[in-house]
């Protein structure tokens, strides 16, 4: 299979891009058509890279708008908590496939999952056409029990791998430790081995609330990053999500470690965790940066150009420096290019999978400035991408996803039968 996009502007000027079996296999003004590629005209529009949503929850659609402004123990004990323990795997996959629609019509060409019935998720991954890296959900509540609690952990990690594995090409299984609080020591070494054994990444909250390391250095007489290193947690293939009360040595950890951080502005500020991501200090280490909008209950968007936005402003701000995160720097984090751990990087060059967007230059936000400025500060996805497409796939052309209103009429069945509408 091959598709030629016509037309649109790159780099400044006129361009082909050629994609060939999923991947970038020309791109410039001087590429020449074959007989055999499909066309998609590009004219008037500007192609960048798709973007990557690195820390998220996507079937929490379902929990979407239900106990918002609610103080954080309260949404979860009152609101959340009853809720997911109804949930089943039909729920979850509904729910994943309203966030995949949403992400494909704001411009996210991959995401970082972790939330209950993970094979559900990677199965709404595959038909949604995105790509995805989904998270193995463990929790055991932080007290290490029994041997036979382990053992019990353990099993569903397995079983949760299998389905990943198992669920389609676009789809890579990793384990997602819940947070140090509520996933017991034995459990946290375990899960370290066992990610080791098959090189697979590790997702964990880390960092999110004052409290946490207060609680931490009292139980463990460390903070939170040091814990994740004494457990074996702490390496080139962790992603921690959050991190905005981590200290100065625990940054050097962190950049020690190769580990990946992705902060979530938005969540952040609607939770008012009172505290801002130690931005400038982890890039002054050369830390991997990425960005997630965490899940719809606590954003309660998908929209990784708001992301941007947000992430610019907060940092500015809290350093009283405007040139703090500047949009270029933001832009690169939000398409995945600051972490190796990314789904799919956002480098559109030869060979390197054909996930794009096309952005309509025509959009009245876009009309002076500074593409990427005006990308950053002045526009939303559903505003400007006109076009996205992963792998050579065409998931959304002309703003419109196809099968919405399928995955909106499924996701109000799931939601009455699960009480919350
Ligand atoms: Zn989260």
């Amino acid at each position: 299979m091959s598709l030629a996009v016509l037309g649109a502007r790159w780099d400044g000027r006129d361009a082909v891009l050629r994609v060939e079996d999923g991947r970038v296999a020309e791109l410039g003004p001087d590429v020449s058509l074959r007989e055999e590629d499909e066309t998609l005209d590009a004219r008037g529009m500007t192609l960048v890279p798709g973007l990557v949503n690195s820390h998220t929850h996507a079937a929490m659609t379902l929990l979407r708008g239900y106990g918002d402004d609610m103080p954080l123990m309260d949404w979860l004990e009152q609101k959340i908590w009853p809720v997911e323990a109804k949930l089943d795997a039909d729920d979850v996959y509904w729910g994943a496939r309203l966030a995949c629609a949403e992400m494909i019509r704001t411009g996210t060409v991959s995401f970082r999952d972790m939330y209950w019935q993970p094979g559900a998720t990677g199965r709404a991954v595959e038909d949604s056409g995105l790509r995805a890296a989904v998270g193995a959900p463990l929790i055991d509540g932080g007290d290490p029990g029994s041997d036979a609690k382990l053992e019990e952990l353990k099993e569903f990690a397995e079983r949760s791998l299998g389905q990943l594995e198992s669920a389609g090409d676009r789809v890579t299984a990793e384990l997602a430790p819940h947070a140090i609080y509520t996933v017991s020591e034995p459990a946290l070494r375990w899960i370290g081995e066992r990610a080791a054994q098959d090189g697979l990444a590790v997702h964990i909250h880390l960092s999110e609330t004052e409290d946490e390391v207060r609680d931490c250095v009292a139980a463990r007489g460390v903070r939170p990053a040091f814990y994740l290193d004494r457990v074996g947690l702490l390496g080139p293939r962790t992603v921690l999500a959050h991190g905005v009360w981590l200290g100065e040595a625990e940054l050097d950890l962190i950049a020690e470690r190769g580990a990946t951080v992705v902060t979530n502005p938005v969540a952040n500020q609607k939770l008012a965790v009172g505290g801002v991501f130690p931005y400038r200090a982890a890039r002054e280490r050369g830390i991997h940066l990425a960005l997630g909008t965490d899940g719809p209950g606590s954003n309660n968007s998908f929209d990784l150009f708001t992301e941007m936005k947000f992430l610019a402003l907060i940092q500015k701000h809290a350093a009283r420096d405007p040139a703090v995160a500047p949009a270029a720097e933001v832009w690169e984090i939000a398409t995945g290019a600051g972490s190796p751990l990314a789904p799919e990087s956002g480098r559109l060059e030869i060979g390197e999978p054909a996930d794009f967007l096309l952005v309509r230059t025509d959009a009245p936000e876009l009309t002076l400035g500074d593409m990427t400025a005006n990308l950053v500060y002045a526009t939303s996805g559903a505003e400007v991408v006109d076009t996205t497409v992963v792998g050579g796939h065409v998931l959304m052309r002309s703003g419109v996803v196809g099968g919405v209103d399928e995955i909106r009429a499924r996701v109000l069945e799931r939601a009455r039968r699960l009480g919350i509408t």
